[in-house]
């Protein structure tokens, strides 16, 4: 099946898109985590959001939760890792499975970390974003996982399970992993080490470990990363006042296209976003 739109980000930019998309009966693929966005959770209280006087940000993210049932709206609890083009169609890559659509949201929100050196070089040939879908491939072996949010570490034990040996960073606090074949590294990853794939990680205290793949369980994926070409001003997708990208029928809002980092652009840049998909959809 061809969707009409493509979304990446539950957060209020993809709340906003979806909504008005669904309104409009459009065929729509939302992707991103169903607890929506950690961003909003963690606000204590929005002061500056017109109609929700001081809401707090699970009280907002609960509103956002009851307005997605009431409209019939679904999520793809996938993190989207590589999107291509394929005349006027994109080909989205959902954790190891292959989606299709016309038009594309980037609603992905700021990246905090960016790429490590070597990791685009060496997608696919030893990095990974996915464990379930690579997983399997290195049983027995030695690998090192990056895991950027506890509520990957179901993912770090089913790799630690396969693997013979696994090297971990775990970049949040109260990591709870405590495997035998499972060692924690604090020296942060400096670089992806290879050629024509993954041999080993060297470290900023100058060390290096030699490693067969490399695990990147993080909550955003760089633009630069998804679609390879996209004008970017710095960390933000370079968008027109339809939140038109440089590449036709990719759209982008909310934080990911620039400051102020806030609730109510985040919004009004989705609003408007999908309206401009609707007039794309219907030029085409
Ligand atoms: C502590 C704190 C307090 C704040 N207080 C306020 C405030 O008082 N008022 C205000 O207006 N704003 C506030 N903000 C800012 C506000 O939360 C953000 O501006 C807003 O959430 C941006 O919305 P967004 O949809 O652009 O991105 P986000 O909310 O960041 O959502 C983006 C989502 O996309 C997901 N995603 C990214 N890449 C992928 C991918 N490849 N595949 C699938 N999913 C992906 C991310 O995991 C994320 O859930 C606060 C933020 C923080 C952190």
């Amino acid at each position: 099946m061809i969707y009409d739109a493509a979304i990446i980000g539950t957060g209020p930019a993809g709340m906003s898109a979806a909504l008005n998309l669904k309104l409009h009966n459009k065929e729509i693929l939302w992707f991103g985590s169903a607890d929506l966005s950690m961003k909003v959770q963690k606000s204590e209280k929005i002061a500056n959001y017109p109609g929700c006087a001081k809401i707090s940000g699970p009280e907002l993210n609960g509103r956002f939760k009851e307005q997605i049932w009431e409209a019939g709206l679904e999520i793809t609890d996938k993190m989207v890792t590589s999107i291509s083009a394929i005349g006027d169609r994109f080909m989205l890559l959902g954790d190891n499975e292959v989606y299709e659509a016309r038009t594309i949201l980037l609603a992905t929100g700021t990246v905090s970390a960016k790429a490590l050196p070597g990791e685009e070089e060496l997608l696919g040939r030893g990095v990974s974003y996915c464990a379930t879908c690579d997983g399997f491939l290195y049983k027995g072996k030695t690998i090192a996982v990056l895991c950027g949010a506890k509520r990957y570490e179901h993912e770090v034990a089913y790799l630690a399970e396969l693997a013979d040996k696994v090297y971990l960073w775990a970049n949040y606090k109260d990591c709870e992993i405590d495997l035998p074949n499972v060692q924690r590294l604090d020296s942060p990853i400096k670089a992806v080490l290879g050629e024509k794939r993954v041999t080993g990680i060297g470290l900023r205290d100058e060390t290096e470990i030699d490693v067969d793949g490399l695990f990147i369980l993080r909550t955003s994926v760089a633009p630069a990363t998804l679609i390879k070409g996209i004008e970017m001003n710095g960390p933000h997708i370079v968008v027109n006042r339809n939140m038109e990208t440089s590449k036709p029928g990719i759209f982008a809002a909310g934080d990911c296209t620039g400051r102020p980092y806030q609730v109510a652009k985040a919004i009004g840049e989705g609003n408007v976003a999908a309206h401009a998909m609707l007039e794309y959809l219907a030029e085409k």
